[in-house]
C-alpha cells in the first residue's frame, strides 16, 4: 500500500495551479536529480513505467530483433516483457536460492559451453547461442525483492563477452551492493551499464505509476532521453530514429518527488518488517521448514514474508493465505517463473542443451512464497498481529 501522506498533495495542487501537468515541468527535473544523487548514478531519465524505461534501456544498448538476452526466469513478467517489446527473445536462466538472483557461476558456464564467440566488426566480439543461431546482446540481472546478486562477477562476464549489462532494478531503490572482492559498498547506479528502476503502486517510492533509466554514461543516458521522447530533433518535426512516447509527466513525478523526500524512512522500515518477520518466525524454520526471505547484505528488502517447505506448493500456499484473509490479513502468492508462463513457454533455456537431467531452483520455490503485509507505514501492532496469525495457523 502506498504511503502519500507526505507533500504529495501539495505538489500536485502546485501542478494544476501552474498548469504543468504534462511531460515538461519542474518536478520531472528534481525527481530526476533526486534519483540519480540517491542512486549514486549522476544521471536519470524518467520514464511513464518500469516497463517502457527497460524497453529503452535495451534499444539503446543496441538489442534487437531476433537477438536473446540472459534473464533470470524467477522475475515479474514485464522483465521478459520489455525484452520482447525490442524483438527479441529471453534466455532464461536459473536462480541462487540464497539471493534469489540470477546465478553468475551458471551465465558463465552457458556462455562458455552454449555459445560462441566470434570475431565481429571493429574488434567487437559476437556471442552467438548454438542451439538458436541467435546472437546474445545483452545481460538483464533482476535485483529480486532488491537484494543484488553477484555483480563484480557479472561485470567481469559482461566485460569478457563484449555484452551489456542491463538491470532491472525495478524493485531496488534504496539497495546497495556489497562488493566481496573490495570490501566496498557500492551504490545502485553504479552496478551496471545502466539500471532501471519502477516507480509502480506496490514499489518502495511510487509516482502512481512511472520509472527511471540511470547509469553513469551522460552520452548514453542522452540517448535514452531522446529514445524516450520521440527521437524528436528540435525546433522542428524532424525525427531521427523510431522514437517512443515514453515520458514521464509532471503530475506522476510531482508525486515521486514528495516520496523520494521519504526515501531514507521508508527503505529503513522495510528492513525493520523483514527482521520482525524473521525474529518471530525463527521457531518456525527448525519445526515446520519455513524460511524468511533471503537478503543480501544492503538490501532494500522490498517485499517480506515466508516460503513453506519443500514438498509443498501453490495449493498450501492457497490454503495459507485464505486462512490469513479469515484473520483479515492479506497474503499472497509471488512471480510464476518466465518459462512456466504461456507467452515464454518456447523460449530458450539455459543448461538444457548440457544437461537432461536439470531442475530449476525457480520450479520449486516460487509455488512455496507467500508474501506477507509490508508497506512503509505498517505499525508494530500490525506486524505483531499477522506474526500471531501465522504462527497460529503454520
Ligand atoms: C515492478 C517490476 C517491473 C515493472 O515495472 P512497471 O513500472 O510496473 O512497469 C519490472 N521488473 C520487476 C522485477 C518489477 O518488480
Amino acid at each position: 500500500m502506498p504511503v502519500l501522506t507526505g507533500n504529495e498533495k501539495k505538489y500536485l495542487d502546485n501542478c494544476i495551479d501552474t498548469t504543468y501537468v504534462s511531460s515538461v515541468g519542474a518536478y520531472v527535473n528534481r525527481l530526476e536529480e533526486m534519483v540519480s544523487s540517491a542512486t549514486g548514478s549522476g544521471c536519470a531519465v524518467c520514464t511513464s513505467s518500469g516497463t517502457t524505461g527497460l524497453h529503452a534501456a535495451l534499444t539503446a544498448v543496441g538489442v534487437g530483433y531476433g537477438d536473446l538476452v540472459v534473464l533470470p526466469t524467477f522475475t515479474f513478467i514485464a522483465s521478459a516483457n520489455a525484452i520482447r517489446h525490442c524483438g527479441a527473445e529471453p534466455w532464461l536462466f536459473d536462480i541462487n536460492p540464497m539471493t534469489w538472483c540470477m546465478d553468475e557461476k551458471q551465465v558463465a558456464q552457458s556462455l562458455r559451453e552454449e555459445c560462441e564467440t566470434l570475431a565481429g566488426q571493429n574488434g567487437k566480439k559476437v556471442v552467438m547461442h548454438s542451439a538458436t543461431g541467435r546472437r546474445v546482446a545483452a545481460i538483464m540481472p533482476v535485483y529480486t525483492l532488491g537484494n543484488i546478486p553477484n555483480m563484480v562477477k557479472l561485470r567481469a562476464l559482461a566485460e569478457q563477452y563484449g555484452l551489456p549489462l542491463i538491470a532491472d532494478a525495478a524493485c531496488a531503490i534504496g539497495a546497495t551492493f556489497f562488493n566481496p572482492s573490495t570490501g566496498e559498498t557500492e551504490q545502485l547506479g553504479q552496478l551496471a551499464d545502466l539500471s532501471v528502476l519502477s516507480f509502480n503502486g506496490n514499489k518502495t517510492i511510487t509516482c502512481g505509476g512511472g520509472g527511471a533509466v540511470i547509469g553513469r554514461d551522460e552520452e548514453q543516458l542522452s540517448h535514452v532521453r531522446h529514445l524516450t521522447s520521440t527521437a524528436r530533433v528540435w525546433p522542428d518535426y524532424d525525427f531521427d530514429e523510431v522514437g517512443f512516447n515514453y515520458r514521464m509527466t509532471n503530475i506522476q513525478a510531482a508525486v515521486g518527488v514528495a516520496q523520494m523526500e521519504r526515501l531514507g524512512c521508508f527503505v529503513e522500515r522495510k528492513r525493520e518488517v523483514r527482521n520482525w518477520y524473521r525474529h518471530s518466525f525463527a521457531k518456525l524454520e527448525d519445526s515446520a521448514g519455513i524460511h524468511v526471505f533471503p537478503d543480501t547484505q544492503g538490501g532494500s528488502c522490498w517485499f517480506s514474508g515466508i516460503v513453506l517447505k519443500e514438498g509443498y506448493g501453490l495449493e498450501q500456499v492457497k490454503e495459507v493465505c485464505s486462512k490469513l484473509k479469515d484473520h483479515g490479513i492479506e497474503a499472497r502468492p509471488f512471480w510464476k517463473p518466465v518459462h512456466l508462463q504461456k507467452p515464454y513457454s518456447n523460449s530458450p533455456v539455459a543448461r538444457k542443451s548440457i544437461s537432461d537431467d536439470w531442475r530449476f531452483v525457480a520450479d520449486t520455490l516460487w509455488s512455496r512464497i507467500i508474501t506477507l503485509p509490508c508497506s512503509a507505514n505498517i505499525t508494530d501492532w500490525e506486524l505483531d498481529t499477522v506474526s500471531r496469525a501465522v504462527l497460529e495457523i503454520l
